[in-house]
């Protein structure tokens, strides 16, 4: 059994906030794992809880049609959740809930340790840029530790606000260039390294 798959069997089970008790189906998140690009939303909506996978419905074919424009295929990429479970009539998750679902989502960043982080919408934003807002930090990304940190919109804000669509395609069209600097800077000695990503 690979490391995801033992994982997503503990998640399953899961029981440590009150989402537990109204969910239908657990949503751990999907994806290769030795997966480049890690992207995190928020929570699974009422499509994810009916099937227990992520990003499934109007802003998954969204985040599908993103990743067309830089020849990616969602198999290819990790897609997970800040939480793993559906909160009642789509509410925005609560910081108890965030806290107690924090500890799968670290485990499952360890396990694929990707090159690069793409935090969807505002609540993955808060847990990597917290204080910040998503429409100043969209777009600019920050390297700690050898991994890129991206902050982008949720794929379902351009469903709600048309005029960001072609912002969050081209926030998206960075992240080629982005993941090539970095990886070129990687070459260079940590002496003489000094990479700016803002
Ligand atoms: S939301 Fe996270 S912490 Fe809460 S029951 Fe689901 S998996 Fe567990």
């Amino acid at each position: 059994m690979s490391a995801l798959t033992g994982l997503y069997k503990e998640i399953t089970r899961c029981q440590s906030c009150k989402l537990a008790e109204t969910r239908n189906k657990v949503v751990p998140g999907e994806g290769p794992e030795d997966a480049s690009l890690f992207f995190i939303g928020e929570a699974p909506g009422w499509n994810e809880d009916q099937q227990g996978r992520p990003f499934i419905g109007q802003a998954g074919a969204f985040l599908e049609h993103l990743l067309s424009l830089i020849n990616l295929t969602r198999d290819r990429v990790y897609i997970a959740n800040v939480i793993k479970c559906r909160p009642p009539e789509n509410r925005d998750p609560m910081l108890p809930e965030i806290q107690s679902c924090q500890k799968w989502l670290d485990l499952q960043i360890e396990i694929v340790k990707p090159k690069m982080i793409i935090t969807l919408g505002r609540y993955s934003l808060a847990r990597y840029f917290p204080g910040e807002s998503i429409g100043k930090t969209h777009g600019k990304a920050r390297v700690q530790d050898g991994v890129i940190y991206y902050p982008m919109y949720h794929p379902a804000a351009a469903l709600h606000q048309n005029k960001l669509r072609k912002t969050i395609e081209m926030d998206m069209l960075e992240i080629p260039g982005l993941l090539s600097q970095t990886e070129k800077t990687a070459e260079v000695p940590a002496e003489v390294r000094q990479l700016n990503l803002f």
